[in-house]
């Protein structure tokens, strides 16, 4: 097995998932099987708990794990499916060093960091990728960071155990831009080696994250002070386009070469044709059209970071250039007029969401897109906002609602689901994951899946009252996809209407590249249709 280990040094948001996807698409590129996996040194059991203001979206995989967003990268950039064994966190290390702890399993012995959180954490990266050729495993967090030392000295460990060989250090990190001094500064890069040194890591490899090229010269002072050789410094400048000009970038820089090499890896040249395809599209796209994205999470854009990917993907697919345009839902709530917010709109996406905020504006964004036939597309929060609305203003129950935002509502369109209701842990409780669903023929659905069977990633406590299924289904809405097992309403759409349509999943989380969802590719379809 060979080992990739990725850290990053300097600061935070340096994108090192992204390298590590575009790494991971490249050795795919060359026929090499890839296992991607990331740890993250903070103590929360997964992220799953976390605000996405802060922490970004969560990302959730086919066994129901709730993940980091890199996972997605991950996903989106290779061929593979992830699982728990590809996402650790310091919580979920020490919670088993705990708990073998108080079970015995160390009697007699001191427990400490190392080796016992160390071999914790050896043993996940070991576990990994049993069918692949190449493990590549990201470090969460920057070099220095006094919680990310156990899984640097447990990366060190296994280079020792592994004699040096077919182990590879990559070490991410800033070239700052100073513009006063008008000059790419090298220090802080320097800085953050030094830190590796310190524990004991050597870097084979270091890219550099810039805003504007490094020169020849550049590049040998850091070969020279980070002790590597020259062609090992490579450049990421920042990207123009798209995120996924990164595999090609990279793979111009030569660094699928350099790590064949380094690795001692046989492979066929790699066939960086798909990469390209898809950068031509998205820079040379036939039409545009513009989604409006009613949104609570504003501050950090990654808190919808899939649901902006898959309408990249769409857009891919449909040879055209989609703008999203936020819209913040707690100004809707406040405005007196609808129109000017969606003057320059062509379609309407409601993404998922918790909580009361936020919610009329939504489901104001719903009533005007079912009133003025604009494409509607609501995910999991999105589809219980366009049952909410449909009940209230086609059916006549005015105080409609879901029970999460007022739970003694005379009309609870939306519930919670039965199984959840004697939950009282927060953590990974809701439900969470792949789940079949059955599509109806002739719907809207069928037509996007051509399919009468699909799994998709759920991650929601409430559903929509079967008990209102009936007068909903008199007055124009199909219910076009249904659980099979528990009868659970996984997607609803308007009879009468262009494009409507919501799903209690996340079919973001499902969307790739080369193969954009579909029915985020037929969203985006309807909406260049009614467009015109
Ligand atoms: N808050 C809603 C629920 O728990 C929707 C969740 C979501 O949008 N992911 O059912």
């Amino acid at each position: 097995m060979k080992y990739i280990f990725i850290t990053g040094g300097v600061v935070s948001s340096l994108g090192k998932g992204l390298t590590a996807g575009s790494l991971g698409a490249l050795l795919e590129c060359r026929g090499l099987k890839v296992c991607t996996q990331k740890f993250d040194p903070y103590l929360n059991i997964d992220p799953g708990t976390m605000n996405p203001s802060q922490h970004g979206e969560v990302y959730v995989l086919d066994d129901g794990t709730e993940t980091d967003l890199d996972l997605g990268h991950y996903e989106r950039f290779t061929s593979s499916t992830l699982s728990k064994k590809n996402t650790f966190t310091s919580g979920q290390i020490y919670a088993s060093v705990l708990h073998k702890e108080r079970n015995g399993d160390y009697l007699g012995k001191t427990v400490q960091v190392i080796p016992h959180v160390t071999n914790e954490i050896k043993e996940r990266i070991y576990a990994a990728g049993e069918d692949a050729d190449v493990v590549i495993t990201e470090i969460g967090g920057t070099t220095g960071d006094i919680e990310g030392l156990p899984f640097l000295e447990a990366l060190r460990q296994i280079a020792l155990e592994r004699n040096h060989e077919n182990v590879l250090f990559v070490h991410v990190t800033l070239i700052p831009f100073l513009k006063a001094a008008g000059e790419l500064k090298t220090k802080p890069t320097q800085q953050s080696v030094a830190k590796l040194r310190e524990i004991g890591i050597l870097p084979d490899i270091i890219i550099c994250r810039t805003e504007i090229p490094i020169s020849d010269e550049m590049r040998q002072k850091i070969s020279l002070f980070c002790n590597v050789p020259v062609k090992s410094v490579i450049e990421e400048l920042d990207l123009k386009v798209s995120i996924y000009e990164l595999p090609s970038l990279l793979h111009f820089e030569k660094l699928d070469d350099i790590v064949c090499e380094k690795l001692r890896i046989q492979t066929q040249p790699c066939n960086i044709q798909p990469w390209e395809t898809i950068v031509e599209k998205i820079k040379f796209p036939k039409r545009e059209c513009t989604v409006g994205l009613v949104a609570k999470y504003l501050d950090v854009k990654d808190a919808y970071k899939s649901v902006y990917e898959a309408i990249a993907h769409s857009g891919i697919q449909n040879d055209c250039k989609v703008n999203v345009e936020v819209i913040d839902a707690e100004e809707l709530e406040q405005a007196d007029e609808m129109d000017e917010f969606f003057s320059n709109i062509d379609g309407i996406l409601l993404p998922g969401g918790f909580g009361n905020r936020g919610i009329e504006g939504k489901i104001l964004a719903a009533k005007f897109a079912r009133e003025h036939r604009i494409p509607y597309f609501g995910l999991c929060l999105g589809m219980q906002i366009a049952a909410i609305e449909f009940a209230r203003h086609v059916l006549g129950y005015g105080d409609a609602n879901s029970t999460e935002m007022v739970p003694e509502t005379s009309n609870p369109v939306v519930r919670m689901m039965l199984n959840q209701r004697n939950i009282q842990k927060k953590g990974g409780t809701m439900r969470l994951g792949s789940y079949p669903c059955k599509l109806i023929l002739g719907t809207k659905a069928y037509e996007a899946y051509r399919n009468a069977y699909v799994n998709e990633r759920h991650r929601h406590r409430y559903e929509f009252n079967n008990d209102y299924r009936q007068q909903f289904e008199e007055r124009g809405m199909i219910f076009s996809g249904i659980n099979p097992d528990f009868d659970l309403v996984e997607i609803l759409e308007l009879k009468d209407h262009p494009w409507f349509l919501g799903v209690q999943f996340h079919p973001e989380f499902r969307s790739k590249p080369q193969r954009a969802h579909p029915l985020f590719a037929d969203f985006i379809a309807a909406v260049l249709k009614e467009k015109v």
